[in-house]
């Protein structure tokens, strides 16, 4: 493996970028350029190539979203201050008298408000509903709010501070799934405690959206001889965010990935190497989980093993290896994925390199995989996480700044990358499926 030829793709999908706009997000020109090139390199090193389409809906911010208290009296909230409005939120204006639905105030992280359709019982048709963060998803949530009647929400966050939020208002999304139809917004704990005990209260809520249900591609590479039933399945998305070229993230596991199999090409190997490149990553996994949909228990069985690259050359990096065993964070995955995080372990152990568990927190596409019971491992160099003292001490690099202060932002480009931890990582991942391809290491799960 070396690492010229890992950034040969980095540059080629940089220089995609350039050309489209700055971005390589599902849905643009930048990212069918992308599929088109890894297509025409795993083609030319003779693999099967395929193209799996699906549909997602392709979300943007259009501008400047508006929440706003009609009576009593005019209060207008600030964006990314008090409110933000709500990932694959409907676009739509309305201005209606507000509902509070189940809220508990007070610091706790247990609040199910919207989450039972009997929680709406009452509920006038017609009103904004005010709902909490907490206990089953903002899908379940924003549909039984949508199917009570309500023209739309405001998710006022929970009191704890342990759940994933900017500036206390929550980061979260209404999903690729949602069907509700009605505009929404995320309130900080602070303004929705506010709101709720507010009388007489009417609001406006803008969400300044497009939500459209758009094709995308995953691309599917495998090799031509192999024991179809002994699969070694390895995936990295393709697409970046809108903001930015999405270099590390995550040009880099794609840009790992084309080298591996270019190099593996040259092997031959008793097992069936499959790569995939996602679609749609960005917009909540959606290329994985098409695929993952699309499989049946047999196609499922073959797949031996699932590896997933997603970020592995934050300019800040840790080095992580997802959690299979669960001794880190307690989130177990499927039997035999304790053995794959062994093997990377083994890996960095051998060049001296200390590593770092990291849980499978649902954030990439791994997901699916797990969800289904294949066994999943992978690495992570870190996103908007913010390195400690002792990983700095390390692994060097800043301590008390973020693993990848580019993290979704226009400056995750060809100069947001550690060389050092991409050449590292190239080699654990290519060292990883050689072992498991050519069979010298077998996963004893189940
Ligand atoms: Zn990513």
């Amino acid at each position: 493996m070396t690492l010229k030829g890992v950034l040969e793709h980095e540059k080629a999908l940089q220089r995609i970028a350039d050309r489209n706009g700055g971005n390589r997000a599902a849905g643009t020109p930048g990212y069918d350029a992308s599929v088109d090139y890894v297509e025409w390199r795993l083609e030319r090193a003779g693999y099967d190539v395929s193209r799996q389409s699906f549909t997602f809906f392709d979300f943007r911010e259009l501008g400047p979203s508006v929440l706003q208290q009609t009576a009593p009296g005019t209060v207008t909230y600030v964006e990314d201050t008090d409110f933000s409005v709500t990932d694959h939120s409907a676009p739509g204006d309305v201005t209606a008298a507000v509902t509070p639905v189940d809220i508990t105030l007070g610091l706790g992280n247990t609040s199910t408000s919207g989450c039972e359709a009997a929680d709406f019982a009452g509920f006038p048709a017609g009103n904004i509903a005010l709902l909490q963060r907490g206990t089953c998803t903002f899908e379940i949530k924003g549909e039984n709010a949508a199917a009570a009647g309500a023209v739309g929400i405001v998710f006022m966050n929970q009191g704890n501070t342990d759940a994933p939020d900017r500036n206390g208002i929550p980061a979260v999304t209404l999903g690729n799934g949602y069907t509700g139809g009605i505009p929404a917004v995320n309130a900080t704990y602070a303004l929705g405690a506010s709101l709720s005990a507010t009388p007489g209260l009417t609001m406006r809520v803008f969400a300044n959206v497009s939500r459209l249900l758009s094709e995308n591609e995953n691309l599917i590479a495998e090799s031509r001889k192999g024991d179809p039933h002994n699969v070694v399945m390895a995936g990295a998305h393709l697409d970046s965010v809108r903001e930015g070229p999405g270099i590390n993230d995550n040009g880099s596991g794609s840009s790992a990935l084309i080298e591996v199999a270019e190099q593996m090409a040259k092997l031959k190997l008793p097992n069936k190497l499959r790569f995939a490149w996602w679609g749609a990553e960005e917009a909540n996994l959606v290329g994985s989980n098409h695929y993952v949909s699309q499989l049946d228990d047999a196609g499922l069985a073959d797949i031996e093993m699932y590896l997933n690259f997603d970020m592995v050359a934050s300019p800040n990096y840790g080095l992580f290896i997802y959690d299979g065993d669960g001794s880190g964070f307690g989130l177990v995955g499927p039997d035999g994925s304790d053995e794959i995080e062994g093997l990377f372990e083994e890996y960095y152990a051998k060049r001296d390199i200390p590593s770092e568990p990291t849980a499978f927190s649902g954030r990439s596409d791994y997901q699916a995989f797990i969800n289904n019971g294949v066994p999943s491992g992978g690495l992570f160099t870190g996103a908007e996480g913010v390195k400690t003292a002792a990983q700095a001490a390390k692994w060097g690099g800043t301590a008390g700044t973020a693993y990848d202060p580019c993290y979704h932002a226009a400056c995750d480009t060809i100069a947001n990358l550690s060389h050092r931890a991409l050449d590292i990582n190239s080699d654990a991942i290519a060292y990883v499926i050689y072992l498991y391809a050519s069979g010298r290491r077998v996963i004893n799960a189940g």
